[in-house]
């Protein structure tokens, strides 16, 4: 096996030899440097792909929101919320509904305002001592 290299190596160079070897290294690193370049402008093009997209998927999200968390997704959070505060569902259903909470801020946030608007629509008992307290002050006029 010869290698060319070996034969190569000690001929003696012709003139204009060594400049075109120059050059034509020289061309290859500016081509090199030139990929290398285009390579960088080439990744931050992707990056900024990838961030502008990425954006664009979570300003969608809120506003089209339907992400299953937990496995459960937002609509049908909506659908059990009512049963849910009320203690209605079943345990397992319960639990995804939670890790669903815990993981979607506006699902969570929905929750919240019900829960808010069900504990100041008066329940039942606060009501009747309410009622009581309403007797007290009407007997108090009376007296
Ligand atoms: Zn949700």
């Amino acid at each position: 096996m010869t290698d060319s290299r070996d034969t190569n190596e000690w001929q003696q160079c012709a003139p204009g030899d060594l400049g075109r070897v120059a050059s034509t290294l020289r061309a290859r690193r500016t081509r090199r440097e030139a990929l290398a370049v285009i390579g960088k402008a080439a990744a931050a093009v992707a990056v900024i792909v990838v961030a502008v997209l990425g954006v664009q998927y979570i300003q969608h999200q809120p506003a089209g929101g339907d992400m299953d968390f937990g496995g459960i997704s937002c609509s049908e959070v909506g659908e059990l919320s009512a049963d849910y505060l009320a203690g209605r569902l079943a345990p397992d259903v319960a639990d995804k509904f939670e890790e669903h909470l815990k993981k979607c801020p506006m699902c969570r946030e929905s929750i919240e305002d019900l829960r808010h608007q069900q504990s100041a629509a008066v329940p039942t008992d606060t009501a009747w001592s309410g009622g009581r307290q309403g007797q007290r002050l009407f007997a108090g006029i009376a007296d």
